[in-house]
């Protein structure tokens, strides 16, 4: 008998299988344990581990032709739990392991693998995908939120006034722009500016996972709170854990305000430097001689 599952699981497995489905990865094979599910489209030609003993991955879910339980972005879709039955472990790599991290992977490549993208709404209304800019090799990522109108136009993240601002901190941390790497959560600009709405992250971030993966820096810095809660899933708000370091997939991650916050409150500047100085004692930087903090 199929179960129903709950929205909130229903969710995070659709959110699951867009991640899977940005890193490239569309085919998922039996693990730990065997599934089976009364989905007539999955029973009978799935092998089985005692049907086919030599075959060490077996395909389950979804096989090419058939119909998959979750279709691509279809968070209001009811699937089926499939029923996990207690076989024998099979040998070799977790699916987790599998998709942690994507062997040579490159920042050309997770550019390729985009595209002309249109998997979420924002590429109706996008005129330039704006994917990042600066060295793949930075120790220093910065992330922001999406791409606003002087960014679509000319394709390259943070160069409108909130970018200004964003230079401007960057040199006074004795860096220049080509010596970090700046991205954002979503890589087409919401119409009007408007904050991007949950399917749109979940549908961009697993991009911006592989960014941060292939750069590998020593520190991200979430600039405002769209890229804090993405990369930390969290719902706390940024003022809880602003200036804390904290992790991501094992890399220190520091969350500050938003450069354009800063444009409407600049009293608020005091505090993003301090934190931008703790990140520079981290990377072991210097506050450049004549340049005072923004
Ligand atoms: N705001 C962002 O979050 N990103 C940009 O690239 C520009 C403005």
């Amino acid at each position: 008998m199929a179960e129903r599952i709950s929205e909130t699981l229903q969710k995070k497995i659709s959110e699951r299988l867009s991640f899977y489905e940005g890193l490239g990865i569309q085919l998922f094979y039996r693990d730990r344990g065997a599934v089976t599910t009364s989905e007539p489209h999955l029973e009978s030609p799935v092998p089985t581990r005692s049907s086919s003993p030599n075959v060490q991955k077996e395909q389950i879910l979804p096989k090419p032709a058939a119909k998959p339980i979750l279709p691509k972005s279809a968070p209001s879709l009811t699937p089926v739990i499939p029923k996990i039955t207690s076989l024998p472990p099979v040998a070799g790599p977790s699916l987790f392991e599998a998709v942690d991290k994507i062997a040579n992977d490159t920042l050309p490549q997770v550019r390729q693998d985009l595209g002309e993208c249109t998997r979420c709404r924002l590429h109706s209304t996008r005129h330039t995908i704006v994917f990042g800019d600066g060295s793949p090799k930075a120790q220093l990522v910065f992330v922001g939120e999406g791409p606003g109108a002087d960014e679509d136009a000319q394709g390259l993240p943070f160069v409108g006034r909130a970018g200004k601002l964003l230079t401007q901190m960057i040199e006074a941390m004795g860096l220049q722009r080509k010596d970090v790497y700046i991205c954002n959560v979503v890589k087409c600009r919401p119409p009007g500016n408007r904050q991007p709405e949950e399917d749109e992250v979940s549908t961009c971030s697993p991009f911006l996972f592989r960014q941060i993966d292939v750069i590998a820096p020593k520190v991200i810095v979430c600039l405002g709170a769209v890229a804090a809660k993405t990369l930390l899933q969290t719902n706390r708000g940024i003022s809880q854990f602003r200036g804390e370091w904290l992790e991501f997939r094992g890399r220190k991650l520091l969350a500050t305000y938003h450069p354009a916050y800063l444009l409407r409150n600049p009293p608020a500047k005091s505090e993003v430097w301090k934190d931008l100085q703790k990140v520079m004692a981290v990377l072991g930087l210097e506050a450049k001689k004549g340049k005072s903090a923004p």
